[in-house]
């Protein structure tokens, strides 16, 4: 049996040789730096339910019931600062080791962090910004809450009357084309996929590592509980991302 710090050694030396590394987070990563997993347990989205894309575009109760509950998770969002995983995506760039950062959180974590907000793909989106369900214009989410805040209850655009809602993607809405051929075009030109905090079970996020696979390219994963990928992997990893990234980088080379 392995133990950790010979998957660490593994890992630090698959690594050593890769110049163009691309890396998946998902949930894992920011439940450390307090914002709640929507699958773990006391999560806000496991007493209410989150709003699909058409309840939200059809119904009135339906964006009530956003807004009502996006207050309390914007303010974790807020509230939130990088953890030591994320710093440690930031040191792998400043190596010059890392191709792109694919993201399934919207909480801006990465780029709080350090990382070039250019090599950061965030497939679902952000809540820092508010956009238009109508014609896409992006606005300061700041503003938007205010009027939430100030009882607004079903705020609409000022340019075209479309509905507004936080630039993140619900349920049942498409990711947009251009950001799911970048991540796509990440997976197909890395020469090392390292998975971070994502159980790989919600696509197209889960297939990004296949892509990867699909080239023979070494896969790296680092997550709580088993993912349907961990038998492809070349090194597989259950434990926290905020112990396991610092020390993984750290085993690295000295860097000139
Ligand atoms: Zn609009």
């Amino acid at each position: 049996m392995l133990t950790l710090q010979n998957q660490l050694q593994d890992a630090a030396e698959l690594m050593q040789e890769a110049r163009n590394i691309v890396v998946l987070t998902g949930a894992g990563i920011s439940t450390e730096s307090g914002i709640p997993d929507f699958r773990s347990p006391g999560s806000i989205w496991l007493e209410n339910p989150p709003v699909s894309y058409p309840d939200f575009i059809h119904k009135p109760e339906a964006r009530r019931r956003y807004w009502k509950t996006r207050r309390s998770l914007s303010s974790q969002v807020r509230a939130a600062r990088p953890n030591a995983a994320h710093h440690a995506l930031v040191e792998l760039e400043r190596r010059q080791m890392l191709l792109g950062i694919i993201t399934q959180n919207f909480d801006g974590l990465h780029q709080d962090a350090g990382n070039d907000p250019a090599r950061v793909i965030e497939l679902h989106g952000t809540s820092r910004e508010a956009a238009c369900t109508l014609c896409n214009t992006r606005s300061s989410m700041e503003e938007l809450q205010r009027r939430i805040d100030a009882g607004e209850e079903d705020p609409q655009c000022p340019l075209c009357g479309g509905y507004l809602k936080s630039a993140t993607i619900l349920f049942g809405q498409h990711i947009p084309a251009d950001v799911l051929a970048r991540a796509k075009e990440l997976a197909e030109t890395c020469d090392l996929f390292l998975v971070v905090g994502s159980s790989l079970r919600v696509s197209p996020a889960a297939n990004l590592p296949r892509l990867a696979l699909k080239r023979d390219v070494p896969l790296l994963i680092i997550n709580l509980i088993p993912t349907p990928l961990d038998g492809y992997a070349d090194v597989v990893i259950h434990e926290k991302a905020g112990t396991v990234l610092p020390r993984l980088v750290e085993l690295l080379e000295p860097s000139s």
